[in-house]
């Protein structure tokens, strides 16, 4: 039963190399196909991942990494946490499990959220006092049967039950002060069940995954930590048990679960780096196994082999055992680069995407067990590689002598009461303004074009006219309308982020690099690989026609850098903030562009924000320094006329609100209709006093807020804030609407501002 684990990922992709359970669930939802072909498909893309990993030559292959949709929900079921509306609805296991991820008729889905500090998202259990648990099915035990049919002995992976409870929230209508923390031991007894299942299947190793624990904890939740792992590790007949925590340092878990019996603890020593430090200090460590995660899993550059065979040599001494792993799951990567035809070659000689990753913990594996010397010598090949290969990344000597002579000032402007009262007499907006953040619905029409353009089919000419058409149209709709600050629409804009990193240098693309956010819901993140520069102006042709069309102001529309950078695999080469600090200097460039077309109002969406905030309070700080100084750096450079706005997502902005003032930016629009204007209070709290917008307008559904709703909210909004400094605006996002909601929504929108105008 003492079987190593070697080298190891901690979890593999599932969405297929070509999308094919996209495409299968998609087909399966649109009633296409029945249950039992997409079965086959899941089982088949299942099988070849598993028969890959063993081929590749890794010593322990997981399973149950699978999933239909997410794999915290997947738990949900396993344990049936199934709340009862869903129960209601009478349908089989499978339906039942997509009523949870989607809504069905009149039941909507659970809360989707995100996956800690990256861009897969999970849905949020739900659980009460009353959640009894049971072990209601087999997927673990199923997918671990099924590999050793085919030859292959697998590792299952679980969702540990401490960061199970920790992820759900309190079911609507539970007692005050329940946190599904108190239901660990009932928990604990259907986890000893599954485990005792697992382990007379013949499983010798499972994996437990607490990433909860790279964030901070009370000693009452690593207490749980510890009794949980301590319960689980006197289990008679169970499998050797790997407790894993990734996206960070494990901190105090680290000693906790070293004072348990379980044989193997994984750490992440990409994004944990400093975890290493400690490892020695830890004297129950010497009886474990350590699980090295030293191939990042969540970035696609190569790894120097040399330095990581270099830490794990240095870790072995510390440790009974060591095994090598990828940082976290390959989830968040893309499958195969050997997919890619049209990469850069300097750029793709830098990637490794699953595939590759795996042969690099492979390589590093084998170095780290013996000593064949051409083993050797390919992990030093590979460390020179990755070493060269940066030297030769793009450099713009003239952006870098840029940032170089950067000062204080360069990220400051004028005081707000100056530009107040310039940007008044310059734009002579009524109180509560009426405006939308940016995009239109995206007709099929706008879709063809860009398809026709990439196609060949149209020519620049021919695609430039027909987006001018749509943003003609779009600007005499907003005026009909009786809108106050206009929208060009972004038709021309696939993607937020994509449209900006075709237009920089220093970015590239993929054909094939998708990654799964949530579901069926995949994105392909572009590549951020060396210095950025802004070759021209990106926007300036759309935003400078709209405003040719109407006497109205036109606001221009950016992204920000944050974003910019959370939605790309970004160059590891330096720290974020530098490459933040380049991408809003082209930010800066096209803002001085707009504003000398006339431009008045530009805003600078900055969604993710919140997203890249670190996982540890301590981290914090840095993580906004930089956040926050780049976008000042890109906005700052604005006439004290020019009224900078920015978007932020997501109403729970606690953590980000003091950075909210920091930004310094004129107005803010804040996604706010689902959650009722709170975010209002959280401004108050903090002394906000610029221009806000909260969302009004639920964009997340189909139904069209009627003129009484938003009115309420609008009221709401100006008994917390003054009501010259009230935008009344919808939420993001408009463009993933139709018409047929989009505009009747915003004329109830326009009606309910005349209504609560007239009442101040
Ligand atoms: N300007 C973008 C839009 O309106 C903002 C999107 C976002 O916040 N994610 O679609
Ligand atoms: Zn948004």
């Amino acid at each position: 039963m003492t079987s190593p684990i070697g080298s190891t990922v901690l979890g593999y992709p599932r969405i297929g190399p070509r999308r094919e359970l996209k495409r299968a669930l998609e087909k399966y939802w649109a009633g296409d196909i029945e249950a039992a072909q997409l079965r086959q498909m899941a089982r088949d893309l299942r099988r070849d991942a598993w028969a890959d990993l063993a081929a590749a030559g890794l010593d322990s292959v997981p399973s149950n990494t699978f999933s239909y949709y997410d794999q915290v929900l997947d738990t949900v079921q396993l344990f049936d946490a199934i709340p009862q509306r869903y129960r209601d609805l009478g349908l089989n296991g499978l339906d039942t499990y997509f009523a949870m991820a989607r809504g069905r008729d009149t039941v909507p889905a659970m809360e989707l959220t995100k996956w800690f500090d990256t861009n897969y998202h999970y849905l949020v259990p739900e659980l009460g006092p009353g959640t009894r648990f049971e072990l209601a099915g087999d997927k673990p035990i199923a997918e671990y049967q099924d590999a050793r049919a085919q030859g292959v002995q697998t590792r299952p992976v679980l969702l540990g039950p401490v960061t199970f409870l920790l992820l759900a929230k309190a079911e609507a209508g539970a007692a005050e002060g329940f946190a599904p923390l108190e239901l660990l031991d009932p928990l604990l007894d259907r986890y000893a069940e599954l485990l005792t299942r697992l382990g007379a299947a013949g499983a010798a190793w499972v994996q437990l995954d607490e990433p909860a624990f790279c964030a901070d904890r009370t000693d009452g939740e690593l207490a749980a930590l510890g009794r949980a792992y301590d319960r689980l590790s006197r289990l008679p007949g169970r499998p050797q048990l790997l407790v894993t925590g990734y996206f960070g340092d494990f901190g105090a878990a680290l000693p906790v679960l070293a004072g348990t019996g379980v044989e193997a603890i994984g750490v992440d020593l990409v994004a944990g780096r400093a975890a290493a430090d400690r490892i020695p200090d830890i004297p129950a460590l010497r009886t474990k196994t350590l699980v090295a995660g030293v191939i990042e899993g969540r970035n696609i550059w190569r790894t120097d082999l040399s330095a990581a065979a270099a830490l794990c040599a240095r870790l072995k001494e510390s440790v009974a055992d060591l095994a090598v792993s990828t940082s976290c799951s390959l989830l968040h990567v893309p499958y195969d680069l050997a997919a890619e035809t049209s990469l850069p070659p300097d750029v793709a000689a830098r990637l490794a995407f699953a595939r590759q990753k795996v042969d690099e913990v492979v390589l590093l594996g084998k170095a780290l067990a013996g000593d064949d010397p051409q083993i050797a010598e390919q992990v030093a090949t590979a460390g020179d590689a990755v070493r060269s290969g940066l030297a030769a990344a793009r450099k713009d000597e003239q952006i870098r002598a840029r940032i170089a002579a950067l000062k204080p000032e360069h990220r400051l402007r004028a005081a707000y009461a100056e530009r107040a009262e310039a940007q008044s007499a310059r734009l002579g907006l009524p109180p509560l303004a009426t405006t939308t953040i940016g995009s239109f619905p995206q007709t099929t029409d706008v879709r063809k074009a860009r398809a026709d353009l990439r196609a060949g089919r149209v020519d620049d000419a021919g695609y430039a006219e027909r987006m001018r058409a749509e943003i003609e149209r779009v600007v005499r709709l907003q005026e009909e309308i009786g809108l106050d600050v206009l929208v060009h629409g972004e038709p021309e804009r696939n993607d937020m982020v994509q449209y900006f990193g075709e237009l920089l240098d220093g970015f590239a693309f993929t054909e094939n690099g998708w990654v799964q956010s949530y579901g069926s819901r995949c994105v392909r993140p572009p590549i951020l690989h060396g210095d950025v520069s802004r070759p021209a102006p990106m926007t300036v042709e759309w935003s400078t026609y709209a405003q040719s069309l109407t006497s109205k102001p036109v606001k221009g529309m950016l992204t920000g850098p944050v974003t910019i950078l959370a939605w790309s695999f970004v160059r590891d080469d330096q720290p974020l903030g530098a490459t933040a600090d380049q991408v809003a200097l082209a930010l800066r460039d096209e803002i001085t562009d707009l504003e000398a077309a006339g431009i008045g109002i530009i805003q600078v969406d900055e969604p993710a924000l919140r997203e890249l905030l670190p996982l540890r309070a301590e981290d914090r700080k840095a993580y906004l320094d930089w956040a926050v100084g780049s976008f000042r750096l890109a906005t700052s450079g604005a006439a004290p006329g020019t009224q900078i706005h920015t978007h932020l997502c997501y109403s729970e902005f606690g953590d980000v609100i003091e950075a909210i003032h920091g930004l310094d930016a004129d107005v803010t629009t804040i996604e706010a209709a689902r959650s009722k204007m709170e975010v209002l209070a959280d401004l108050a709290s903090i002394g906000y006093s610029r221009g806000v917008g909260p969302g009004i307008y639920d964009i997340h559904s189909p139904r069209v807020p009627s003129t009484d709703e938003m009115a309420e909210l609008l009221t709401e909004a100006v008994r917390a804030v003054p009501a010259e400094r009230v935008w009344s605006n919808p939420d993001c996002g408009l463009k993933t609407r139709g018409y047929a909601e989009v505009d009747p929504a915003l004329r109830n929108l326009v009606e309910a501002t005349r209504r609560v105008r007239a009442g101040l």
